[in-house]
This record gives C-alpha cells, sequence and structure tokens, in this order.
C-alpha cells in the first residue's frame, strides 16, 4: 500500500493521479449515498415515513442537482489530496506511514484530534459563509436543498469545497498524522455527514437531553440548519452551538415530535395491520375501532376476508375452501400471537409483519399470480392510506 500512496502523483503522473483520486474520493461519497437512499427513500419509503424529518420528498432535479456539485467537489477535494502527497514530497507535510513511529496511542489520540479540530474549524468557517456579504458566493448551492436528502452531503459550491477541507493540509502541516489515521478520519466525516443529510431521524426519545448524548449531533439537528438557516451551525459534535447559543430554540421540542410520530406510526402500523390480516383490506372496521383494540372475533374477521376476497379477486369454486382455511388459520394466529399477549406496539406490528410473510406464501400456492398481484396491491394500498389517514 505504501509505495502507491506515497509515488501516487510519480507512477501515474500528476493528472492521472488526481482523476484517480478524484474517482475514488467521489465512490466513497456515492457508495454510502446510494445505499442508504435506496434502503431510506425506495425500500423502505412508506415502512419508515414516520421518521421522515420533513414529511415531502425532494424532487429528481435537487438529486441531480446535489449530485452534480458532489461529483465537482470530490474533484477539487482530490486535487487537494494529491496536492498533500507532491508537498510532502518536496518535504513539507508530516504523513507517515509506519505505526511504530510514533506508537498506538498517538494513532489514537490523531484521529480524534482531527475530528475535534475539524469540528471546531467547520463551526466557525460556516457561521463566517453565512454572513450575508460572501453566502451566495460560497454557501448558497449547498441550502439549496432546504429538504436535504443523503446525496446533499458533498453538494458544495467549489469555493466552499476548498474553505472546507483547507484544515487538512494545515492539519497535515503542523502534526505527524498516519496515512492510515487520515483515511479514518474521513470515513467518519462522509458517513456522519451522510447520516446527519439522511433526513430521517433514528435516535431514541431523550437523546437531545441526555447527559452525553446531547453533545452528538442528530440528523433533526442538521435538517432545521437547512430549514431554518440561521441556527444549528455545528458538524459532529453539538458544542459550539451550545457555547455560542446559537441551537435552534426549538430544537429538543421538533425532534420529540418526530420521535412520537415514530411511536405513533408505530400504532397506526399495527391498525393498519389488523386491518390487512383481518379484513383483506376490503374493511368493515374503521381504523378508529381497530386502533381501539375492536378487532371483532377471529372467526368474524376470517368470515370477512373470505368474501372480500371472493368477490374482489373472483375466486373459482374449487379455490374458495383453502382460502378460507388459511384465512381461519391466520386469524386464529394474529389472535393469539398478537391480539391477546401484552406487547408494545412496535413488538406487534413487527409480528403482523412476519405473520403477513408468511400467511402470503401459503396464498402464493392458492391463488394465480395475477389474483395475488391483485390482493397485494390492494393491501399495500390499503396500509399506504392508514398511515396518511393518521398523518394528514
Ligand atoms: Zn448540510
Ligand atoms: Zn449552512
Amino acid at each position: 500500500m505504501r509505495p502507491i500512496i506515497e509515488n501516487i502523483g510519480y507512477q501515474f503522473g500528476p493528472g492521472l493521479a488526481w482523476l484517480l483520486t478524484s474517482v475514488f474520493i467521489f465512490l466513497r461519497y456515492a457508495i454510502p449515498a446510494s445505499l442508504v437512499f435506496l434502503l431510506i427513500y425506495k425500500w423502505k419509503r412508506k415502512a419508515w415515513l414516520e421518521r421522515k424529518i420533513q414529511q415531502k420528498f425532494p424532487k429528481t432535479a435537487q438529486l441531480r442537482h446535489e449530485i452534480a456539485y458532489s461529483a465537482l467537489t470530490s474533484f477539487i477535494f482530490g486535487g487537494m489530496a494529491i496536492g498533500i502527497f507532491i508537498l510532502r514530497k518536496l518535504g513539507y507535510g508530516e504523513l507517515y506511514f509506519e505505526i511504530e513511529e510514533y506508537g498506538w496511542g498517538y494513532y489514537i489520540f490523531t484521529v480524534f484530534f482531527m475530528i475535534a479540530a475539524h469540528d471546531t474549524y467547520f463551526y466557525w468557517v460556516h457561521r463566517l459563509m453565512h454572513h450575508p456579504g460572501i453566502f451566495r458566493y460560497f454557501h448558497l448551492v449547498h441550502h439549496q436543498s432546504t429538504n436535504p436528502t443523503p446525496y446533499t452531503s458533498f453538494s458544495f459550491h467549489p469555493l466552499e469545497s476548498v474553505l472546507e477541507f483547507a484544515i487538512i493540509p494545515i492539519l497535515t502541516l503542523v502534526l505527524p498524522v498516519h496515512a492510515s489515521a487520515f483515511f479514518l478520519f474521513t470515513l467518519w466525516s462522509i458517513l456522519f455527514n451522510v447520516l446527519g443529510h439522511t433526513g430521517y431521524e433514528i435516535s431514541p426519545s431523550g437523546f437531545t437531553r441526555h447527559r452525553f448524548f446531547k453533545w452528538l449531533n442528530t440528523p433533526t439537528h442538521h435538517n432545521m440548519h437547512h430549514r431554518y438557516s440561521h441556527y444549528n451551525y455545528s458538524l459532529y459534535f453539538n458544542f459550539w452551538d451550545r457555547v455560542m447559543g446559537t441551537n435552534h430554540p426549538e430544537y429538543d421540542r421538533q425532534f420529540e415530535e418526530v420521535v412520537r410520530r415514530v411511536k405513533r406510526g408505530a400504532k397506526t402500523g399495527v391498525a393498519a395491520c389488523m386491518m390487512l390480516l383481518s379484513t383483506c383490506s376490503f374493511a368493515q372496521m374503521s381504523l378508529k375501532d381497530i386502533q381501539n383494540g375492536n378487532y371483532g372475533s377471529p372467526e368474524y374477521r376470517a368470515h370477512q376476508i373470505d368474501s372480500a376476497m371472493q368477490v374482489g379477486l373472483a375466486l373459482r369454486k374449487d379455490q374458495i375452501t383453502p382460502v378460507h382455511t388459511i384465512n381461519l388459520r391466520y386469524s386464529k394466529r394474529v389472535e393469539e400471537e398478537v391480539v391477546k399477549p401484552k406487547l408494545s406496539d412496535w413488538s406487534k406490528y413487527r409480528r403482523l409483519m412476519k405473520i403477513q410473510k408468511e400467511k402470503d406464501k401459503e396464498l402464493q400456492s392458492v391463488l394465480s399470480s395475477s389474483q395475488f398481484e391483485k390482493y397485494k396491491n390492494k393491501r399495500d394500498a390499503m396500509f399506504w392510506e392508514g398511515i396518511k389517514a393518521y398523518f394528514y
């Protein structure tokens, strides 16, 4: 590894080295950002809706804008990274390659030191970029995303990219840093950034008031910065915002609001699932009834689902009995495993989802593929409606 890193500028020539480093930096942004995006904006879009801080989704034009600027940022970061190696070759800079040179204690210290130094540097440079005199030349591009996505994390104007990265060569000029410690620091930076821009809250209730955790920033914290602009400037830690009094006064309250929505969402999820499993989405019961625990008997639910499926899916004669057997068996299972036990809403929701999967498998063996497709679409639409009815 050492000769490749050390001689990168010489082996490939500075131009190609710049290109390769930039592509590497871009991929290190694009891969985690895309994985997170696919997971929560596509795959779990419905299931995790209640975790979405702003209850709307960005348009494709915003994503295109973010990815284009992020590619540009990668080239600038790449150029500056090559600059660091070239400086080192010329005798400037303290990058080293043998851990034994300074030992493990020092190695770990440098990782934490770089994170803390970057956090402080970023806070003040960020506040500076919000100065009305320079805001639009440096920082406007990043703030064009008022509802950030994982792709926003590298979406900077070139001038902002240079300013943000400037701390890195400065650090390597004054502090001996192992090449891999440097890599770890940048990895932490990009992962934290992607998480902070997801637009989804994952921390539990009470996080922003906890003795230790309150010092760590949450996705809600940075999301509010994109929304309100003149608060919440800090990057990794909620240190400088607390010291300088620049935390948004509504931060704790808005954070709890999202978290509470997650709890309520679980309840809605339970209700909607009960509806699907009990009555096959052609529900005779109202969402309210189910939320209040009025599910009816398992036999009643099985009967409802039987007749709804017969009509809705035009069941053939030979399908009626097997479908009834499945419906009754699963209604009874729901009774025993979900309705009767005292469980949290989340556990009920998870159990229902599991039961639903198993039931789907059995139904698939009885229904034709088009019937099953129709059943599934109707059910999913109903689930979505149930969630929406609760929020809007
Ligand atoms: Zn941001
Ligand atoms: Zn800003």
